[in-house]
C-alpha cells in the first residue's frame, strides 16, 4: 500500500499515519519528523531548517524532493509507505509523480485527505506537548503533572513546538490554504483522493480510512489488530 496522508497542521496526519504503519506493516515516513531530527543532531541540514521551520515557513522543494528520493529507494518502503507531510508543494507533488513513474508506483498511489476546520485546529495544536527527547507528541491534560515522558523516560523533556504556537500556526494555515492545498485537485482529478472527516475520534478516522482503502483498493489488504 502507497499513501500520502494529506491535511491541515494538526488535521492529525502524524497521529493516523502511527496508526496504519502499525496496522498495515508499512514505514511511516514524516519529513517532519525528518527535519527535527536533523536540527537535534545540528546537521548541515538542521541547521538550514531550524529558522524556517520555527517561523512556520516551509524548506525549499530542492531539499525535500531530495530526502523523499533518498528514502523511497531505501528497502524499507520496498512494500509500501505512509507519507505525512510531503508533498506539500506543487513542485514537490509534481516530483514526486515523476519517482512514482520511474517506480511503477502511480497506478498505486493513494491520497487520504483529512479535512478540518482552522479554529477547531487553533485549539487543538496549542494543546499539543513534545518530548525533546524522542518527539513524541502529547495533549498537555495527559502529561501536565508528569516529570517523565512516559514514551521514553527523559525528564522534564516536555515543551510546546516553535510551530505549534498561534502566531505561526495562522501562518502555516495560510501557507497550506495558498501553496498546499492545489495538491489536492492535482491528485483528485486523477481520482486517487479518499476524503475523510478528520474531526470524528481517532479511532472512527482510523475505521473510516481503512474501510475507505478496502473499497478502492479492490482487493483484500493485510491489516493487523
Ligand atoms: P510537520 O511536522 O509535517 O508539520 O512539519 C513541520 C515543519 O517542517 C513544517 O512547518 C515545514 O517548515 C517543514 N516541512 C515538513 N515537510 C515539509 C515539506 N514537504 N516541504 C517543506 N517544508 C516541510
Amino acid at each position: 500500500m502507497h499513501l500520502i496522508l494529506f491535511g491541515s497542521p494538526g488535521a492529525g496526519k502524524g497521529t493516523q499515519a502511527k496508526i496504519l504503519s502499525a496496522k498495515l506493516g508499512i514505514p511511516h515516513i514524516s519529513t517532519g519528523d525528518i527535519l527535527r531530527n536533523a536540527v537535534n543532531e545540528k546537521t548541515p541540514l538542521g541547521i538550514k531548517a531550524q529558522k524556517i521551520m520555527s517561523s512556520g515557513n516551509l524548506v525549499s522543494d530542492d531539499i525535500m524532493i531530495g530526502i523523499i528520493k533518498d528514502t523511497l529507494v531505501g528497502p524499507e518502503c520496498r512494500k509500501g509507505f505512509i507519507l505525512d507531510g510531503f508533498p506539500r508543494t506543487l513542485t514537490q507533488a509534481r516530483a514526486f509523480d515523476e519517482m512514482l513513474n520511474e517506480l511503477n508506483l502511480m497506478d498505486k498511489i493513494l491520497l487520504i485527505s483529512l479535512r478540518t476546520n482552522e479554529e477547531e485546529i487553533i485549539v487543538r495544536l496549542t494543546n499539543r506537548r513534545a518530548c525533546s527527547n524522542c518527539q513524541e507528541i502529547f495533549i498537555y491534560n495527559d502529561i501536565k503533572e508528569l516529570e517523565v515522558c512516559p514514551n521514553c523516560g527523559a525528564v522534564k523533556s516536555f515543551y510546546l513546538r516553535n510551530d505549534d504556537k498561534e502566531e505561526v500556526i495562522r501562518n502555516r494555515f495560510r501557507i497550506f490554504e495558498t501553496v498546499t492545498l492545489p495538491i489536492l485537485e492535482h491528485y483528485e482529478k486523477m481520482g486517487k483522493v479518499i476524503s475523510i472527516d478528520g474531526f470524528q475520534a481517532i479511532e472512527k478516522v482510523t475505521e473510516d480510512i481503512l474501510n475507505n482503502l478496502k473499497g478502492k483498493s479492490g482487493k483484500n489488504i493485510t491489516i493487523s489488530a
